[in-house]
């Protein structure tokens, strides 16, 4: 079973994702931090984000991986920590936005789809990536809300700099924002982690039992 969940920053996919994928003893996969690593090592190499052929280049000749413990690698370096830097932010809407680099994408993420039963968020899951996927979800939450969400995970950032970064990766994000039409909407704005989580649950305990 593939569950896709799709969202803005801060609606709270990753949180709810990772939640989800432990209960259900499922492989959880971010898509996101996948575009982050090829936008890190870009940066690192100095390639240009608008240049979708070099960087398309430059992620298949350093492939993507996570291991066991969840951590992203590009090219064998574990990257995990880098990724989540606010250069990366500024910088990974333009390269997600290069088709080259899309298509490079979503081959390995049906790669590691196929591995078997899986959570996957990202922006696009649920309409391109696994369009067949039997749940699908789109979170949303209120903008204070999904900004003050990313503040608490990134402590000692300005509050009023994180949202404006939001607002404006809301904005150049928005043609790689795809919600599949049969997805389920959820709220998250008032709810909590394992209050979106179980619906989500609920969701896949209908689909398991109308496959019978
Ligand atoms: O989810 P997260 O905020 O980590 O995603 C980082 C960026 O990767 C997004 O702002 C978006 O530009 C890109 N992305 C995408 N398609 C996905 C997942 C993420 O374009 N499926």
């Amino acid at each position: 079973m593939i569950i896709a969940i799709d969202g803005p920053a801060g609606a709270g996919k990753s949180t709810v994702a990772r939640s989800l994928a432990a209960e259900l003893g499922y492989r959880y996969l971010d898509t996101g931090a996948m575009y982050r690593a090829l936008t890190w090592l870009a940066c690192e190499r100095s390639v240009d984000p608008e240049n979708g052929v070099a960087l398309a280049e430059l992620g298949r000749a350093n492939p993507i991986d996570f291991d066991s413990a969840g951590h992203t690698e590009i090219g064998g370096i574990d990257v995990t920590e880098e990724i989540r830097r606010p250069e990366v932010d500024r910088v990974v809407s333009p390269v997600s936005r290069q088709p080259e680099v899309r298509e490079l994408m979503r081959e390995r993420q049906r790669e590691l789809a196929a591995l078997g039963d899986s959570v996957i968020e990202g922006r696009d899951i649920g309409r391109v990536v696994v369009p067949g996927a039997e749940v699908k979800v789109y979170l949303v939450a209120d903008e204070a809300v999904r900004a003050g969400r990313r503040l608490a995970e990134r402590p000692g950032s300005v509050a009023e700099t994180l949202a404006a970064e939001m607002h404006r990766r809301d904005d150049a994000d928005a043609p790689q924002m795809l919600p599949a039409p049969d997805a389920v909407h959820i709220d998250t704005t008032n709810l909590r982690v394992e209050e979106v989580v179980a619906k989500i649950e609920t969701l896949v305990t209908e689909k398991l039992s109308s496959r019978r």
